[in-house]
């Protein structure tokens, strides 16, 4: 079978080892020396600072609003809202939701498919708390229409940048944009740590105010300072992190030619995501619209039948979920129902991709 993607397996003798290390140590959660040793690889890969690993990306988002006081816990008033993008994975909305904060969608751009700043600002009341935006399928957003916005109406930007691992923008990576930008480590996403995640934080209060919430508000084995959660990273998952990680660039490089093919054969016969030139791409999706939704099932179905599983991510549309407005998020509703995500993974075989190819052009 060919998923849509497949988890990067690093060295496993070289994980054996981290291993090894994590028993003789017997440190296994609570900012442990390989969870420092992560921190600090990261950092200097990805051209960063304040970086903060969490258990998963979901609270890495959750973490995010409460440190920056946008959650209905911080705040004695009721009703507060976030204007954010309908066409994303659902975290980015659930987690709001979580947080006793509603969405308020804006729509998106239909050829980048990230959200639309002008619609941002239409979406903006007296009771929005902060904008989250998010960098799809890595294509980064117009990031500064939405810092001019957000200055505008002072309002704090954190960035779901759960795709958007290793992307730079004018040779700077993308997330030292905004207030925070956040990052998932899951399993199927380019780096991970089995489960895991990361906020980056602009300034080095928030990253302090964080690291306390993350270990149960905590200030000293025997103070509890605000309101904290637990949502640590733990050595297991800083091990499999940092072999995954010393292998980073040959995974991208693999995905990089699968996905330059599929771009070179396909985009002739299919619309793709116009993206941000003046950024780099880490390759980690190859999502393509075909004519519309009946045509959606039908190439799934024929690829299914050659054991070849394609998603239909992002699908559906977020504001037919959550929706606190009665206003349909055309494009976002629109490319939701005609978009397929074509398998891209590291070890994927050149047979496979040609194969995928012949029949998707079958489809055309
Ligand atoms: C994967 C993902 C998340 C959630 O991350 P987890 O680590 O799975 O909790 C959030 N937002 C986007 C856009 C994602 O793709």
């Amino acid at each position: 079978m060919i998923p849509v993607t497949k988890p990067y397996l690093p060295d496993r003798k070289k994980l054996d080892r981290y291993i090894d290390g994590i028993y003789q140590r017997g440190w296994l959660t609570n900012n442990g020396p390989l969870v420092q040793e992560l921190t600090q690889r990261l950092e200097d890969y990805l051209g960063v600072e304040n970086l903060l690993l969490v258990g998963n990306g979901t609270l890495a988002l959750q973490v995010a609003y409460r440190t920056l006081n946008i959650s209905e816990a911080c705040s004695n008033r009721s009703g507060l809202e976030a204007v954010t993008t309908p066409f994303s994975f659902v975290a980015t909305t659930s987690s709001l939701k979580w947080e006793g904060v509603e969405p308020r969608f804006a729509d998106i751009d239909q050829k980048s498919w990230c959200i639309d700043p002008q619609r941002i600002e239409e979406a903006i009341t007296e009771r929005t708390k902060a904008i989250i935006p998010v960098h799809v399928f890595g294509n980064i957003c117009d990031v500064n229409g939405i810092s001019e916005i957000a200055r505008k109406h002072n309002l704090p930007v954190i960035y779901d940048a759960a795709h958007a691992f290793g992307v730079k923008y004018h040779g700077k990576s993308i997330l030292t944009y905004g207030d925070a930008s956040i990052l998932s480590f899951h399993a199927t996403k380019l780096f991970h740590s089995i489960e895991g995640g990361a906020i980056v934080f602009r300034h080095k209060r928030d990253l302090d105010k964080a690291r306390k919430i993350i270990n149960f508000g905590l200030t000293s084995p025997d103070t509890i300072g605000e309101l904290g959660i637990n949502a640590k990273m733990n050595e297991f998952q800083a091990a499999m992190g940092l072999c995954v990680l010393d292998e980073i660039d040959k995974n991208i490089s693999d995905r990089k030619k699968i996905w330059e093919t599929y771009k070179q054969e396909l985009s002739e016969f299919f619309e793709t995501q116009e993206r941000y030139t003046a950024a780099t791409n880490n390759y980690a999706y190859f999502p393509l619209l075909v004519r519309d939704e009946s045509k959606v099932s039908e190439v799934i179905e024929l690829l299914k039948r050659s054991n070849i599983i394609a998603r239909r991510y992002f699908y559906p549309s977020l504001d037919s979920i959550y929706y606190t407005e009665s206003k349909h998020m055309y494009h976002s509703r629109e490319i939701s129902s005609r978009i397929i995500c074509l398998p891209v993974y590291s070890g994927m075989h050149d047979k496979d991709v040609e194969k995928i190819i012949a029949l998707m052009k079958r489809c055309a």
